[in-house]
């Protein structure tokens, strides 16, 4: 079976692309899965692009093997834009899904339904030790709840009702996420590259 390295510590985001690559016949190897220990990459750009292509060139460089990178986040309307590239580490160190969306839902403790709206941003880079790096791009649309619900998913999730739904991301089955999320919306693209690999 091929292999892919996913340049990711999160388990959410893990199980994710072992599911979506899994009907490519592609087993997603992440950095959780290697022996080797890899050093976290230091996110220092100022957009998802830039912040994907960190991640998939230097771990492509450490290892010599062809890497994917997600970067990926919400972004709210109302709040121009953020959380943004540092969805992540939003209510500050250490990284905390409860804290973040507790901020978030304090940001928007004023605005109306129709204020709230936002869309999940999934920027993948592929790259490889001898070729440039490939970029896909995929959103979700949506709004943000007023309160949180659902236990599924990671992240944002659980405040996150897409486009088209009543229900939070989080109270969503894993299947139904993974056939409208942005990840899959930019993994939909990158086709044609993993029939080749
Ligand atoms: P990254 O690891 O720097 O790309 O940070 C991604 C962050 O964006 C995550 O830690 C989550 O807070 C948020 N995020 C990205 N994708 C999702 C998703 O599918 N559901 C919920 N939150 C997400």
């Amino acid at each position: 079976m091929k292999e892919i390295i996913i340049a990711t510590k999160n388990p959410g985001k893990a199980e994710e692309f072992k599911t979506f690559f899994a009907k490519f016949n592609i087993k997603a190897v992440s950095l959780l899965d290697l022996s080797q220990s890899i050093q976290d990459i230091e996110e220092t750009g100022v957009t998802f692009e830039e912040n994907a292509a960190l991640k998939a060139e230097q771990i492509a460089k450490l290892l010599n093997t062809p890497v994917l990178a997600d970067d990926s986040g919400l972004t709210i309307d109302a709040l121009d834009g953020r959380p943004g590239i540092f969805s992540a580490r939003y209510a500050g160190e250490p990284k905390d899904d409860k804290a973040n969306i507790e901020k978030v839902l304090a940001e928007l403790k004023n605005a109306k339904v129709t204020d709230r709206t936002a869309r999940f941003v999934c920027v993948l880079a592929v790259a490889t030790p001898d070729a440039n790096t490939i970029f896909k791009k995929g959103y979700c649309e949506g709004r943000i709840s007023v309160t949180s619900k659902g236990s599924n998913g990671f992240g944002y999730d659980p405040i996150f009702i897409p486009k088209n739904y009543t229900r939070t991301m989080a109270e969503l089955s894993s299947d139904e996420k993974n056939s409208i999320s942005h990840r899959s919306n930019a993994i939909k693209q990158l086709e044609d590259w993993l029939e080749n690999l």
